[in-house]
């Protein structure tokens, strides 16, 4: 085994750490670091790329730049925010992740989540799969009738789409109607049964945001915008994200 030498050199100005702090509130907690490794012992990415969240910080506090900025580990972050969670000093460790992603050049970025993100900005339904809002109500209506055929006590069930007044937007993971559109109808079953009032969107109604994950900040707001523009339009009242 090679053990790869790290030269640290001088702490640069206007590092890597010195522009994430600039955009957090109140100048961010990012040197509050106790180097207590609570981040890295429930991380799912620790050990992935010989990196955890504590030696990310740990070079981010160093100025090693060069290196948080090239390491593949940010894409294996999950931003699923346990390490926030966890750490006494509430570290926003994905928030470094998150910029860290942004210095890579687009086309370099990994090719499924950039692949994700422009399906899903290529029509209006924010599909990750790029389904058209046609095919998705095409596909919505042809499962919920075959289930109220061949399921009698579900006879009434309904799966609206852009209805008026109902209280639960609804948005959907996009690979179910795709792939496998019978896991769409539990959820539906749920909903019929406690009598909720909810729709879709046929706008809008794609669940995951990938552009979040390639942090491309505008469209990822435009996905959410999408969304959330269709849910006022229809006068819903609450926003269920699914995703
Ligand atoms: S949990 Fe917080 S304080 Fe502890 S090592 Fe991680 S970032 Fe530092
Ligand atoms: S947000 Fe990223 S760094 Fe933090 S625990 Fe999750 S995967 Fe690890």
């Amino acid at each position: 085994m090679t053990e790869k030498t790290i030269k640290l050199g001088k702490k640069k100005k206007n590092t890597f750490m010195d522009k994430v702090k600039e955009i957090l509130p109140e100048g961010g907690n990012l040197n509050l670091c106790l180097t207590c490794g609570a981040c890295s012992s429930g991380c799912p990415a620790t050990g992935l790329e010989n990196m955890d969240p504590r030696k990310f910080l740990r070079m981010a506090a160093l100025g090693m730049d060069d290196e948080l900025t090239s390491t593949p580990w940010v894409w294996m972050c999950t931003m699923c925010q346990r390490c926030i969670y966890v750490c006494p000093m509430k570290i926003d460790i994905p928030q470094l992740v998150y910029n860290a992603r942004d210095t890579w050049p687009r086309e370099t970025r990994p090719k499924g989540i950039l692949g994700s993100c422009d399906m899903a900005l290529k029509n209006e339904s924010g599909s990750a799969m790029g389904t058209s809002p046609d095919d998705f109500t095409f596909v919505v209506e042809d499962v919920l009738e075959e289930y109220q055929e061949a399921q009698p006590e579900f006879k009434d069930m309904q799966a609206p789409i852009d209805k008026q007044g109902a209280e639960f937007f609804l948005n959907q993971n996009s690979r179910e109607p795709v792939t496998e559109p019978d896991e769409m109808v539990p959820l539906w079953k749920i909903l019929h049964l406690v009598g909720a009032n909810w729709t879709y969107g046929s706008k809008g109604w794609g669940g995951e945001n990938y552009c979040m994950f390639l942090a491309e900040d505008a469209s990822w707001k435009h996905l959410v915008q999408q969304s959330t523009d269709q849910a006022h339009e229809l006068g819903c009242k609450t926003f269920l994200n699914t995703e």
